[in-house]
């Protein structure tokens, strides 16, 4: 049966004709990254179940799947993450429908309130970047690691903006884990004075949007699953992303592909310099 997009933005697909492991990139059930990092890769060890018959929940990825309509609205983007969540063995611990039936009408008008406070406080995170204590640890699991300082810092703030825009548009499936993580440090080192703690749409914005998109995230990718995104082929749309807005793959993983290859032939360079010196 071929995946199906319905108008609401709901997804429907065979799973398993559609899920790779984001890490290896093979079809889920032959991949051997043990990305499964819960107690319940030991449940199946138990039962003696063979280790190429564990499903590897973590670091899943989705691919093939109908992409959304250019312009797509925000509920709809929403909707479609939702059907991932859903579909996902282990972010499917959290309860997505009951979410958007409850917290999603109210959240989307919070963002529409917001919206502009929201680019100010990711301008903030990203101005003070250079001086962050966590600079090393965001570059590492980006991938910037052997950038300089400036470097990094322009990795790290290129994805914040993503995620940023990402969350706004709301086709969260096209949001990588860091850039998930990235927006809950924005507001964990937010200015109290210039965005209140009481303000019930910023609150609301953490709690029902950032802090849930960023929980599922660590449920289903693990450390080595920072750069991944639910959809990470797939270009961000909605208004305003469409236009701009690389994959995932493109923001981040191929980033990282072509790092390595420079550094590898940036030896000789160094060896070079020794000699001079
Ligand atoms: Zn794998």
């Amino acid at each position: 049966m071929p995946p199906k997009l319905s108008p609401s933005g709901a997804l429907r697909f065979e799973t398993e004709e559609h899920t790779l492991c984001g890490l290896c990139r093979t079809p889920y059930k032959s991949c051997e990254c043990k990305g499964l990092k819960d107690n319940l890769h030991d449940w199946y060890v138990w039962h003696g179940v063979p280790s190429t018959m564990i499903p590897s929940a973590k670091d899943r990825i989705f691919v093939g799947l109908p992409p959304p309509p250019d312009n797509s609205s925000r509920t709809k983007l929403v909707k479609r993450w939702v059907s991932l969540v859903n579909i996902s063995m282990i972010m499917g611990h959290f309860d997505a429908n009951h979410w958007f039936s409850t917290k999603w009408e109210s959240l989307n008008a919070s963002m529409d309130a917001r919206t502009k406070l929201l680019n100010e406080m990711v301008a903030d995170y990203v101005a003070q970047l250079p001086t962050n204590t966590e600079l090393t640890v965001l570059a590492r699991v980006l991938g910037l690691q052997r950038r300089a300082i400036a470097g990094k810092v322009d990795g790290i703030a290129k994805e914040a903006w993503a995620a940023l825009r990402i969350f706004l548009s709301g086709d969260w499936a096209c949001m990588s884990k860091a850039g998930s993580k990235l927006l809950m440090n924005a507001f964990n080192t937010r200015d109290p004075k210039k965005y209140p703690r009481d303000d019930p749409h910023l609150e609301r914005i953490l709690d029902s949007g950032v802090s849930r998109i960023y929980g599922v995230m660590e449920m289903g990718f693990d450390k080595k699953g920072y750069c991944l995104a639910m959809e990470p082929g797939r270009r961000p749309c909605g208004v305003g992303t469409s236009t701009t807005l690389e994959t995932s793959d493109e923001r981040l993983i191929s980033k990282k592909a072509r790092k390595r290859k420079t550094t590898k032939e940036s030896i000789p360079t160094k060896k070079r310099r020794r000699v001079e010196s």
